[in-house]
């Protein structure tokens, strides 16, 4: 028995056995050829990579109805990593140079570029290093005719449910999982926002990532116990511990249904109190999810996903229907939607200026109104929008008042436009800001007084007040959500909503932690706003909480800026 542990991000647990995936980029012949070789060689990389771009197209072009919606979005992704020039040729060069055969040409170049993703401050972005590899693997197979990474016998002996264990799963993989006996997913690479992790969570598959190496531990057919919780992996583990986790296992799966049931249910406390719980969204397609799981709103729209990724920016009507397929989906429930939170390190494809200090740069809000063009491009889809239900526009990163007049007089402008078009919009188009600069927080009440809801983003709002790096994992541990001064600057946050009776909720990832919910409650908040399979465990704590009471233990404990511990409450 061995006991593995990783990054649960898929909940759930699956008991199997392993079906290994091989890793073509670790077992590449690495040789020189003689200078008369250049020629042939150079041509065998180009043909492998248009044999793989061509595999690609094929599969996107015959995706099937039930694939996870965001297959062909990463399939795009892929495609444009593997036609990038700076992949095909600087690996002739390399060939053309050093005399590498042409494996190794491409996994050096390969490597290289995972490296620069790596050092990319965005979490999302770093992790298309993972991309990079993917794309390499695949161009290797077809160079040892290996066509696919999965193998070729072994899936159907026996009905156990096969977990799959992998150094890596790219989404053309994953799609030839779909539909399969897959109960699970485990590798050795991979964060929380990898491919990977997108693709499970779409699927609902429970996955453990950032194994290390796993794939070298385990073999075909070994049973594997995984908890895609805690990240806990065991492999061929003893009666004692199969018979335990079979029994978590089962009592997971009744937790889950009896959750279920509170779909429908209100989502009011104990005292009464009605509690708003809205989803987050990252793609137009997941509103779908949001309504299923019973959200009351969308809270958090992130637009820049529609602008990633691509090397044009979407156009007035690109948006204008991202925008209203969320509002139509939403049917008569506010959707809120973030202008672009984009800047600094989460360039637009083709930008190159690296800031010194990429989180304080010129990003968000700040960038939108640097590019006015653009930010009144995505206010007149939003506008637009509004014609078919309750939009409600959000600012991110706002720190100053000056930005919120700025915001103001660009969406009188983009108003006029329509008007002057004679396009229909709404007269009551809420305007927001997003919390997530402390200065805002510290001096609420202008903002609260000119604006018609906030929205606390506390992923930013903690890394600016404790000055630790979000995405940083040697200060990880100092990111903290429960220090009294974060804290703090909630509580002022909600206070002057409730003052003024405006809207304000959290979007950031407390938010949906249901270990949060019972202090979220005792500062005071009503509306939270979470990944959209949250949502029912918060809904269980609302449903169980007296706020008077946490109300009462939260305040005494901020009043003297002490911590609060959880289980006190
Ligand atoms: C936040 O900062 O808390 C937030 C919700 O926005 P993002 O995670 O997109 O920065
Ligand atoms: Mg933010």
């Amino acid at each position: 028995m061995l006991c593995l542990q990783g990054l649960g991000v898929v909940k759930g647990f699956v008991i199997g056995r392993a079906v290994v995936m091989g890793a073509a980029a670790l077992e590449v012949p690495h040789y020189r050829i003689s200078s008369d070789e250049v020629a042939a060689e150079t041509e065998r990389l180009r043909s492998a990579l248009r044999a793989a771009s061509a595999d690609l197209d094929t599969l996107a072009e015959n995706l099937p109805e039930d694939a996870p919606k965001e297959m062909a979005a990463l399939l795009s992704v892929h495609s444009m990593l593997l036609n990038d020039p700076m992949l095909e040729e600087a690996a002739a060069v390399l060939i053309a140079e050093r005399f590498y055969n042409a494996e190794w040409a491409l996994t050096t170049q390969g490597q290289l570029l995972g490296e620069q993703f790596a050092l990319m401050e965005d979490e999302y972005l770093r992790e298309r290093g993972a991309d990079v590899r993917q794309v390499i693997e695949r161009v290797l197979r077809v160079m040892t005719g290996a066509h696919s990474a999965l193998p070729a016998d072994g899936w159907d002996a026996g009905d156990d449910t096969l977990i799959v264990v992998a150094r890596d799963i790219s989404p053309a993989d994953m799609l030839k999982l779909r539909g399969g006996r897959f109960g699970g997913f485990l590798t050795d690479l991979g964060g929380p926002t990898s491919h990977t992790a997108i693709v499970a969570r779409s699927m609902n598959v429970p996955a453990v990532l950032g194994l290390g190496n796993i794939r070298s531990l385990v073999r075909d057919g070994d049973t594997l116990i995984a908890d895609g919780t805690s990240g806990a992996v065991v492999v061929n583990p003893s009666p004692q511990v199969l018979l335990e986790y079979r029994r978590r296992q089962a009592a997971y799966a009744d937790e889950r249904a009896a959750l279920e049931l509170l779909r429908d249910a209100p989502a009011i406390t104990l005292d009464g109190v009605n509690i708003s719980l809205e989803a987050n969204i990252e793609l137009p397609e997941e509103a779908a999810d949001a309504l299923a799981a019973g959200a009351d709103a969308i809270g958090l729209f992130r637009s820049e996903f529609l602008f990633m990724g691509r090397s044009d920016l979407p156009s007035e009507e690109e948006q204008y229907q991202a925008y209203t397929s969320v509002v139509k989906t939403m049917n008569g429930r506010p959707v809120t939607i973030r202008t672009l939170d984009i800047g600094a390190d989460k360039t637009l494809d083709g930008e190159t200026t690296v800031a010194t200090n990429p989180a304080l740069g010129l990003r968000a809000i700040r960038y939108c109104l640097a590019n006015p063009e653009l930010f009144l491009t995505q206010l007149r889809a939003l506008l637009r929008a509004s014609a078919h239900g309750p939009v409600r526009i959000l600012l991110p990163m706002i720190a100053h008042m000056h930005e919120v007049k700025a915001a103001y007089r660009a969406i009188a402008i983009a108003k006029e436009q329509l008007i002057a078009r004679g396009q229909a919009i709404a007269t009551n188009v809420q305007v927001g800001a997003m919390v997530e600069i402390p200065a805002i927080a510290i001096a609420i009440e202008p903002f609260v007084e000119a604006l018609d809801f906030l929205s606390i983003g506390t992923n930013d709002l903690i890394q600016y007040t404790l000055a630790v790096d979000r995405g940083d994992s040697e200060v990880v541990d100092l990111y903290d959500p429960m220090h009294p001064a974060v804290l703090r600057l909630i509580s002022n946050t909600i206070n002057a909503g409730e003052r003024t009776g405006k809207h304000v909720a959290i979007c950031g990832e407390m938010a949906g932690d249901a270990a949060m919910t019972r202090m979220l409650l005792g500062l005071g908040l009503k509306a939270f706003s979470m990944h959209p399979q949250q949502l029912l465990d918060v809904k269980k704590e609302v449903r169980e909480s007296h706020t008077n009471a946490l109300r009462n233990k939260v305040a005494s404990a901020l009043n003297r800026a002490q911590r609060i511990d959880l289980n006190d409450l």
